[in-house]
């Protein structure tokens, strides 16, 4: 039987999956007592370093936090300027403020609406010290070129993968590329905690030790009581990371099952529903199901009415945000143009395809419109 209510995200569903080991994992940090700083902690960093094939893994308090750390470990803030695409969310602009340095927007691809290599390297002025690929909607940025513009003019590469946790591209692991990762675990994305979460990825060790003691007050290693600098306090409590380590495992078959509806969705989509395209090297793990159509109102209109939920990822984009309009001379007609068509579809790793099956029905009822 289908039920008459889709909702865009079933987070409940995919935490009840879970339910036994999460309950075990609860009573046992409740046991020991160290809600921070806690055994579970260096468990899932290890774990997860492991999964995204890199060397470090510094649990951190949140998305956000891991990209602002990564910048002040790098020693980027004022005067510097980081190349990031107009089309991201918030965070990744966010932390480069936060950080003292500028974020300069540039377009994105128009079939993809991943940030567009080409516009990159044409930003690249002299006050540039690095480039943050966002990862975005789950497949990754192209790594390749993104990977020689950055070496061929010394900038540092980042990536912003709060939204691609297990993607690949050419086979990497989104994480284990640019010289240091970010990831978010709040709730709603492919890997979420009951919370707030975030995670720095380095193979580099001296960014992987600064990372750890900005986030721990600037703690010295050798004492808990000498503060060499003045940090702060951002950390992954003992309870999420119990969480994640129960979660990290069901991870690459719940992105399988994303994977599966999402084809579903390509094949039974009206044609005016277009889903967005896939690099020919890119393994996504479809984070959200991202559409592009003319009529949205239209659109929006039919799934309320018919009790689907929906999404917009995101109508204005980042680099139209008051927030950063004094860093914005020039419009980015690709970002623009796609701010106005994009439409979040249905997906949860719970989902059913007789669910999928009804929402691109309810879409059909578009046809004949314009
Ligand atoms: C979610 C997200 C972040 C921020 O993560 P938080 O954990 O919410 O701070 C950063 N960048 C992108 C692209 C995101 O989707």
């Amino acid at each position: 039987m289908i039920s008459p209510f889709i909702p865009f995200l079933d987070l409940r569903a995919g935490n009840e999956v879970v339910r036994k080991e999460l309950d075990r994992a609860w009573r046992d940090v409740l046991g020991h007592g160290r809600f921070t700083g806690g055994p579970e902690v260096e468990i899932f960093e290890s774990e997860f370093a492991e999964y995204c094939d890199s060397a470090h893994c510094i649990g951190v308090g949140n998305g956000t936090d891991a990209l602002e750390l990564i910048l002040a470990a790098l020693g980027i803030g004022p005067g510097d300027e980081v190349i990031v695409p107009g089309n991201t969310f918030v965070a990744t602009a966010e932390a480069i403020c936060a950080a003292g340095a500028f974020p300069r927007f540039v377009d994105v691809r128009p079939t993809t609406l991943e940030i567009d290599p080409d516009a990159v390297e044409e930003a690249i002025n002299p006050r540039t010290v690095a480039i943050i690929a966002v990862h975005l909607y789950g497949q990754m940025a192209e790594v390749d070129r993104l990977e020689s513009i950055a070496a061929r003019h010394g900038l540092v590469l980042l990536e912003d993968a709060a939204q691609a946790h297990g993607a690949r591209f050419g086979g990497r692991r989104a994480g284990s590329i640019g010289r240091a990762a970010a990831f978010s675990f709040y709730p709603a994305k492919n890997l979420g905690a009951l919370g707030d979460g975030g995670a720095v990825l380095t193979d580099d060790d001296e960014i992987a030790s600064r990372v750890r003691q900005l986030a721990n007050h600037g703690r010295a290693r050798e004492s808990h009581w000498v503060h060499d600098v003045s940090g702060r306090n951002s950390r992954l409590d003992t309870l999420q990371a119990a969480v994640l380590s129960v979660k990290l495992p069901k991870l690459d078959e719940q992105n399988h099952k994303r994977r599966v509806l999402m084809q579903h969705y390509r094949e039974q989509l009206p044609r005016r529903c277009m889903p967005l395209a896939q690099h020919g090297l890119a393994e996504s793990v479809h984070h959200l199901a991202v559409v592009q159509v003319r009529d949205r109102a239209a659109a929006t209109h039919v799934m309320s009415v018919a009790g689907i939920g929906w999404g917009l990822h995101y109508p204005v984009p980042c680099y139209r945000q008051p927030a950063f309009a004094e860093f914005v001379d020039e419009k980015l007609p690709v970002t623009d143009r796609a701010a106005e068509r994009i439409l979040s579809l249905p997906l949860s790793p719970t989902m059913t395809v007789a669910q999928v099956d009804r929402v691109c029905q309810v879409l059909s009822r578009l046809r004949g419109r314009s």
